[in-house]
């Protein structure tokens, strides 16, 4: 049964968490950004404040084996400074029985890199690139076999589990996911999975009407589960940026050398007629600023976004453009927001993804709940200085695109189940 992080009774007790502490470093080993790190912070206050010791599990990188660069021994000294306490470490996460029996309540110790070994996700490595079908099974079978074993281990250290990694709860993972089987009475979210399963909540099953969603960003593809998923929910979709072209196209437009994908016409289509059949508002850009480089700096044009020259692309949207979609943002009760409304990176094309957050921001402070998650959008509106006047921002980009897609994330469900 789940348990709540408020109502447990750590006194006491060794808990195990999986962190988020996939921190950017330097090539000194720095942080650059440990935004990370103070995510999980009031979490683990938590458990130290209640009389309980933590034992702290994460992933760094994407080694493929015990690399120097991915050890977590470089973020040790730091998670001490944001904690208040001395944090120990385990140089082999399989290896740490003594120093987790030896915790005494408010003692921290953090386990190397889960990474290091293939269990933790559970996919075999070091395949030979000839590998045969039965070569590739019999790998993953053996992996599949020694990840129960691994799990075992991490689990054996501690009294209770909690999960506050959203950014790897769209994993199957050994600590993610497996491990909480072994902590049937005793497993629960922190207060940062709290938020973000609750922020999904308020956007995808408690939406006041009218939702608006608005979706951007470069590719179709990358976002067809999305739409499709949001077309059931929303009153209004705003497709922006990069993607809305493939849509332009779809609707006989000329857009010049835009960025687009043929092969999701059909699909583009099949996504407008549905939201017809549903009454949901589709809105497109109505109008491109267009250059003919993919340069900051280089001559531009205003034109409509059905009727971009050859030679030209779209960079970001127009001012009649943002004029339409003010108009739906500043009206709507409930916003979603993924992906940039232009190539944002190039300041003089970061115009339309500024505006979009400004009226986010301005609808925000009219009482909206307003959600932005899922990579770029995220970035944008941190560097554009938002993140503060939205209702909130997602700390994990591919489980929040997961999460938006309608699936069930299985770090969610093993503490639910
Ligand atoms: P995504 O990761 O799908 O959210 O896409 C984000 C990327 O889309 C950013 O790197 C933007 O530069 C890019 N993008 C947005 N609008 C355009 C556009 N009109 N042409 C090319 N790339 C774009």
């Amino acid at each position: 049964m789940q348990q709540h992080i408020d109502s447990y009774d750590f006194k006491g007790k060794k808990a195990i968490v999986r962190v988020d502490f996939n921190v950017p470093l330097d090539e000194n080993f720095n942080i650059t950004d440990d935004t990370r790190i103070r995510a999980a912070l009031p979490t683990l206050k938590k458990v130290l404040a209640e009389g309980g010791s933590l034992i702290l599990m994460s992933h760094l990188g994407r080694p493929k084996g015990v690399t120097e660069k991915f050890s977590l021994k470089h973020i040790v000294a730091h998670v001490s400074e944001c904690l208040g306490v001395p944090v120990q470490f385990a140089e082999d996460c399989q290896k740490a029985d003594e120093q987790a029996a030896a915790l005494k309540p408010g003692e921290v110790l953090m386990l190397e890199n889960l990474r290091f070994y293939a269990e933790e996700e559970g996919k075999p490595r070091g395949l030979a690139e000839d590998a045969t079908d039965e070569e590739k099974a019999a790998a993953k079978k053996a992996v599949k076999e020694s990840q129960k074993e691994f799990v075992k281990k991490l689990a054996s250290y501690a009294d209770c589990y909690i999960n506050d990694a959203f950014g790897t709860a769209h994993r199957a993972h050994a600590s993610t996911a497996l491990i909480a089987k072994y902590f049937p009475e005793d497993k629960m979210f922190g207060y940062l999975m709290e938020k973000e399963i609750k922020a999904i909540d308020n956007v995808l099953k408690n939406a006041r009407r009218p939702f608006t969603a608005i979706i951007g960003g470069s590719k179709v593809s990358s976002k067809l589960a999305v739409l499709e998923n949001l077309l059931g929910k929303v009153d209004n979709l705003i497709i922006c940026g990069g993607m809305g072209y493939t849509f332009i196209k779809a609707e006989g437009g000329n857009i010049g050398n835009s960025l687009h994908e043929d092969d999701l016409i059909p699909q583009a289509k099949e996504i407008m007629e549905k939201a017809q059949e549903l009454g949901v508002n589709v809105s497109l850009s109505v109008q491109t600023r267009v250059t003919q480089e993919f340069v900051n700096d280089t001559p531009e044009m205003v034109v409509p976004s059905h009727k971009i020259p050859d030679g030209w692309e779209g960079m970001d949207c127009g001012p009649a453009s943002i004029e339409n979609w003010a108009r739906i943002i500043l009206a709507s009760k409930t916003i979603l927001w993924n992906g940039p409304a232009g190539v944002f990176e190039f300041p003089n094309f970061a115009t339309g993804t500024e505006k979009i957050a400004e009226c986010v921001a301005k609808a925000t402070e009219h009482g909206a709940y307003t959600l932005v998650g899922g990579g770029d959008s995220v970035a944008a509106v941190t560097k554009m200085g938002f993140a503060d006047k939205v209702s909130y921002v997602s700390t994990g980009g591919g489980a929040m695109l997961e999460a938006i897609e309608g699936k069930t994330l299985p770090g969610i469900a093993a503490i639910q189940e």
